[in-house]
C-alpha cells in the first residue's frame, strides 16, 4: 500500500512540549521505521498521548521537528499529513451504516466508485457481512474494527492508535490485539500505538518505547526490554522484577556480589552499569526464572546456581502458576512464579525454602535508583483500573 522505495520513517528530532512552566515531553529524538508496529508505553501522564498528537498535528511542538520520510511536516495541519488516528472513542457516524462510515474518507475526496475499496477494507477487518448495519448494532470490538477500516481507507502512511482498545473488556481486548497485529502485518503500514498496558504493547509491537516523566526511558524489542531492562522503572513497569541490594565483591566477565551474607553471581554483560569492586549494585531476577525447593532438599541442588534462603509468606494459585512471596534475608519480599506441573504440597506459607536460579538469568542495575520506580508503590505512577 505504501511506496516501499521511499523511506517513510517517522522522525522526531528534538521535539518537546511545554504547557506553561510544565514540561509534558522533554526534547525527544525518535525514529520509527517504516512498516513497523511501534508502541509508546507508559503510565498515565507520562507524555505518550502528547507525543502521538504531535505526530498527528493535533498539538504544536514547543521545539523540534516532525518528519515523515524526507518531508518535514511540523507545521502542516493534521488533514494535510499522510497520517490518520484511531481514538479510544471510535466516534463512528451513528446515522450512517458501516459501509458508509468506511466510505466517508473516499467520498470526501470526491471519489465516486468506492464499492471495491470499501468491500476490500471490510474484508480486511472481517466485517463484510455487517456492511448494512448501523454502528449501534455492532459490539464494541466490531465498532473498533470499523474505526480502523475507516482510518485505513485513504491509505495513510502512518496509522496512529490512541489507547484504541481502552473501552473494551479484557477478553475482547486480547482478541483485538491479535486482530490489529494481523491487520498491520497485512497492510504493512507503520502503526504507532499508545497504551498504558505493558502486555498489550508487548503482544503487538515490534518496538516499544517505555516513557516515564516525559522521556523515553528505554526503547527496544519487547523481549529485549523484558530480559535486559536498563533502569528500575523499566524492570518494574514491564512485568515484575525482584531487585536485591548488593555489594560488589568482584567485577569482570563474571560479577560476584554479596547481599546479607549470600553470594550471588551474574554476567558482567548483563549489567546496565559498570560494576566496581567495593561498590553497590541492584541485582535483578524475574519471578519465573526462580525455582523453589524445601530447605531440607537444598543439598541435592546442582552446583553453580544462585541460591537464597527464605520462608514462604504468601502463595496464590492462579491456574497456570502459583505465585509465592518469600521473606528472605536478602530481600523481604521476593516473588517466585512456579508453573503448576506437579504441585509440591510442602510449598505452603510458613515453609522454609531455598530459591535457586541460573546466574545467567540475573541482571544488574545502577544502585543509585529507587527500587520502587515503576511499581504501584512509586508516587510517580498512577494506577490504572483494569477492566475485567
Ligand atoms: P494518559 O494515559 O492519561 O492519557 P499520557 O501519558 O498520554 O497519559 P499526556 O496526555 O501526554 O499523558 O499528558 C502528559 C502531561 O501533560 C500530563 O501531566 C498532562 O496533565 C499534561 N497535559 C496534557 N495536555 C495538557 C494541556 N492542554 N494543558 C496542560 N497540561 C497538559
Amino acid at each position: 500500500m505504501t511506496d516501499k522505495t521511499a523511506s517513510g520513517d517517522v522522525r522526531l528530532a528534538g521535539i518537546s512540549k511545554h504547557y506553561g512552566s510544565f514540561t509534558a515531553v522533554h526534547p525527544l529524538d525518535l525514529t520509527i521505521p517504516q512498516g513497523s508496529f511501534f508502541a509508546l508505553l507508559g503510565a498515565s501522564g507520562c507524555g505518550k498521548t502528547t507525543t502521538l498528537r504531535m505526530i498527528a498535528g493535533l498539538e504544536e511542538p514547543s521545539t523540534g521537528t516532525v518528519s515523515l520520510g524526507e518531508r518535514e511536516v511540523t507545521h502542516l495541519p493534521p488533514y494535510k499529513r499522510p497520517v490518520n488516528t484511531v481514538f479510544q472513542s471510535y466516534a463512528l457516524f451513528p446515522h450512517m451504516d458501516i459501509f458508509e462510515n468506511v466510505a466517508f474518507g473516499l467520498r470526501r475526496r470526491g471519489i465516486k466508485s468506492v464499492k471495491k475499496q470499501v468491500d476490500d477494507m471490510l474484508d480486511l477487518v472481517q466485517l463484510g457481512q455487517f456492511a448494512r448495519r448501523k454502528p449501534h448494532q455492532l459490539s464494541g470490538g466490531q465498532q473498533q474494527r470499523v474505526a480502523v477500516a475507516r482510518a485505513l481507507i485513504n491509505h495513510p502512511q502512518v496509522l496512529l492508535l490512541d489507547e484504541p482498545l481502552g473501552a473494551l473488556d479484557l477478553k475482547l481486548r486480547r482478541q483485538m490485539q491479535l486482530e490489529l497485529k494481523r491487520i498491520q502485518t497485512e497492510v504493512g503500514i507503520t502503526f504507532v500505538h499508545v497504551t498504558h498496558d505493558q502486555e498489550e504493547a508487548m503482544t503487538m509491537a515490534d518496538t516499544v518505547a517505555v516513557m516515564n516523566g516525559g522521556r523515553v526511558e528505554q526503547l527496544g524489542a519487547p523481549a529485549e526490554l523484558y530480559e535486559n531492562p536498563r533502569t528500575t522503572f523499566v524492570a518494574n513497569f514491564l512485568g515484575t522484577s525482584n531487585l536485591i541490594q548488593a555489594s560488589v565483591d568482584a567485577a569482570g566477565e563474571e560479577v560476584v556480589v554479596s547481599a546479607a551474607g549470600t553470594r550471588l553471581r551474574l554476567p558482567g554483560a548483563r549489567c546496565s552499569t559498570t560494576p566496581k569492586a567495593g561498590g553497590n549494585l541492584l541485582v535483578g531476577v524475574r519471578p519465573e526464572k526462580i525455582s523453589l525447593v524445601p530447605a531440607d532438599e537444598a543439598h541435592a541442588l546442582a552446583p553453580g546456581r544462585n541460591r537464597v534462603t527464605g520462608r514462604i509468606v504468601a502463595s496464590s494459585f492462579i491456574g497456570v502458576s502459583t505465585q509465592f512471596v518469600i521473606d528472605s534475608p536478602v530481600c523481604p519480599e521476593l516473588e517466585v512464579y512456579v508453573q503448576n506441573i506437579e504441585r509440591d504440597t510442602r510449598l505452603v506459607p510458613g515453609a522454609e525454602v531455598v530459591l535457586h536460579w541460573n546466574p545467567e538469568h540475573t541482571f544488574g542495575l545502577d544502585a543509585a535508583q529507587s527500587v520502587l520506580a515503576g511499581t504501584m508503590g512509586d508516587a510517580g505512577v498512577e494506577t490504572v483500573e483494569e477492566s475485567a
